[in-house]
């Protein structure tokens, strides 16, 4: 392709909209625009990048026995209502109405509409199992769309959906799509890791996100993994062990309300009352569903909301209100204690029911009641860990340290079980003519979050740096003066040269000076640079350098094809 020919509207100046370097680095290298909030264009070598990563993705797949169909994205409310999502997913979903007032959905994920295509057509165990994935356009209308692909509120996903007869059955395909997507992310020059990971909103039995790892402020999701190596897990889901020293004191002494004036946060009481925040147990009040709840962690631990929302099993969870903490504990925020708390469910952690002679809000403004005990004072309607895992516990099963990583989920695997297939109806008969649900797995990959994940490691201060599998071109032709014949005449020889081997290729034919040209090919990134000038020419050389690195080569102008061949194995 020529630059002229094609359309890179690359930008000078640094975006102001872009938090993240892989998202201004999009913007500016010309691979894509923002139409609205979560609403991305996607220009020709954006184009180019989804193709390439799709390609892997689909090899994969392919090989990991899916067949690839489309489905639509719109699709009858009906559907969503039968598996009971409809309410629980909740505003993410994209919702509208046809002409003839009938409700519509925009989906984001595909179990309803897959479920309910083998409904009825798959009959017999023989026809399983069954794996079906599509590259297609998902609606979110996320709450904070932001960092350009990476959270977008239109995207596109690679979603799989599997069916088998048996357990047995099950494990072998789940292996085998956990093998593909290390497998594609390998390709894509990623190494990521795979965490264990909150089950969410998909339901079902366990789930497994598959995360990037990065140091920059793009890592949305916090991973708890053990400095072994042998525990990973989404912090939302991490269990744990933990280490703090507590006394316990044998004797259970009498409570006593105590003033703690100007006191309220954990910080300021056990300061005012000389104590370890180990003693303190705080009371959080949360709107469960609209109904309160009260939940009690230890006073140095923090809460984990989706812990809690999963102990719950609510679809709404928010901390209550100044006006409804007033209201739940007849107290300003900061006293609120579970003495004397009616009708309201008390959920305790297991690290709290540990406790002795601890030190709780009074539900009275300024005041702490010392020496209050589980049981005698105060009962739990549920002792479950809602305590989110942090550095420096122990991992759940073997004594190795926790440390927390910041990480990108590109792709996930979830058991779904019988979920989808009991309420959408998919079944199947056995060998003996009995019938059972099918066993279903869903997975997804992030078509456009992904490339641009790549991006927060592959860069440097002048632009990007694609691992040549996923760039939108290998090798990017400079001549260094389109007005010089001899420049000109070389350029098309080697141009043709690649094209006949299948390269891909872009030549810069603009006229413009060479140092426009290389900034631009700096910052659009592409892997190899052929540079043909005067100097090289009278040697009948070009001048080859991989994008990341700085030195250049000469390469004979008919031993060009073999030079590029050479050097792209070698990278990344
Ligand atoms: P997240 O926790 O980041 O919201 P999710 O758990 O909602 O992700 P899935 O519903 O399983 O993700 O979607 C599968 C994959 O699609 C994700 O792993 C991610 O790569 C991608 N993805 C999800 N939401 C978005 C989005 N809003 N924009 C771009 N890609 C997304
Ligand atoms: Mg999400």
């Amino acid at each position: 392709m020529r630059w002229s020919q094609t359309y890179i509207p690359t930008l000078r100046e640094d975006q102001s909209d872009a938090e993240l370097v892989s998202h201004q680095l999009l913007l500016r290298g010309g691979y894509i625009r923002k139409l609205g909030a979560g609403i991305y264009l996607y220009l020709p070598l954006m184009q180019r990048v989804i193709e390439k990563f799709s390609r892997i993705v689909r090899e994969e797949m392919n090989r990991a026995g899916g067949l690839e169909i489309t489905m639509s994205v719109l699709c009858p409310a009906t559907l969503w209502q039968k598996s009971g999502r409809y309410d629980t997913v909740g505003k993410e979903q994209m919702r509208l109405k046809d002409r003839h007032e009938q409700d519509m959905v925009l989906c984001g994920t595909h179990e309803e509409t897959v479920t309910d295509l083998i409904a009825g057509e798959v009959r017999s165990y023989r026809q399983l199992p069954l794996n079906l994935y599509q590259i297609q356009v998902k609606f979110r209308d996320e709450i904070r769309p932001r960092f350009g692909l990476m959270r977008g509120r239109e995207f596109i996903m690679k979603d799989a959906y599997t069916f088998d007869a048996d357990e047995e059955s099950f494990a072998v395909t789940y292996q085998k799509m956990v093998d593909a997507y290390f497998a594609v992310f390998n390709r894509a020059g990623l190494d990521v890791i795979k965490v264990e990971s909150d089950t969410g909103v998909m339901g079902g039995k366990a789930a497994h996100e598959f995360m990037l790892l990065v140091d920059t402020d793009a890592g949305e999701e916090t991973i708890i993994v053990s400095e072994d190596g042998k525990y990973a897990a989404n912090v939302e889901k991490a269990e744990f062990r933990d280490t703090a020293f507590i006394e316990v004191e044998p004797d259970l002494r009498d409570t006593e309300v105590v003033d703690t004036p100007g006191a309220a946060t954990i910080e300021e009481v056990s300061a005012f009352l000389r104590v370890q925040p180990t003693r303190l147990v705080k009371t959080l009040l949360y709107m469960a569903d609209g109904k309160p709840v009260a939940a009690l962690v230890r006073g140095d631990r923090e809460l984990s909301d989706v812990k809690l929302k999963n102990a719950l099993k609510c679809n709404e969870l928010e901390m209550a209100n100044e006006a409804q903490v007033l209201d739940i504990t007849s107290a300003p925020v900061g006293f609120a204690g579970p003495i004397g708390l009616k009708n309201i469910p008390i959920i305790v952690d297991p690290l709290v029911e540990k406790l002795t002679n601890f030190i709780t809000g009074a539900n009275q403004k300024e005041k702490h009641i010392l020496n209050v005990n589980l049981g005698r004072d105060f009962k739990a309607t549920r002792v479950v860990d809602i305590t989110e895992a942090c550095a420096g516990d122990l991992a759940p099963h073997h004594d190795s340290k926790l440390i927390a990583k910041s990480g990108i989920e590109v792709g996930n695997t979830f058991m779904l079980g019988t979920k989808y297939s009991t309420t959408l109806g998919a079944t199947f008969l056995d060998a003996d003519g009995k019938e059972h649900p099918c066993i279903m797995g869903s997975y997804g990959i992030g078509i456009t979050r992904t490339p641009q994940a790549a991006l927060e490691r592959y860069h440097d201060e002048k632009g990007i740096i694609w691992p040549k599998s996923i760039a939108p071109y290998l090798v990017e032709l400079i001549p260094i003066s389109m007005e010089n014949e001899n420049h000109v005449a070389a350029a098309q020889k080697v141009y043709d040269a690649l094209n006949d081997a299948g390269i891909d290729v872009l030549w810069d034919d603009r006229d413009e000076r060479p140092g426009v040209k290389f900034n631009d090919a700096d910052l659009v990134g592409i892997p190899i640079r052929l540079t043909i000038g005067d100097k090289s020419l009278k040697e009948n050389k070009v001048e080859m350098k991989a994008r990341a690195e700085s030195e250049i080569a000469l390469v004979p102008l008919d031993e060009v094809v073999p030079a590029v061949r050479k050097l792209a194995e070698r990278l990344k």
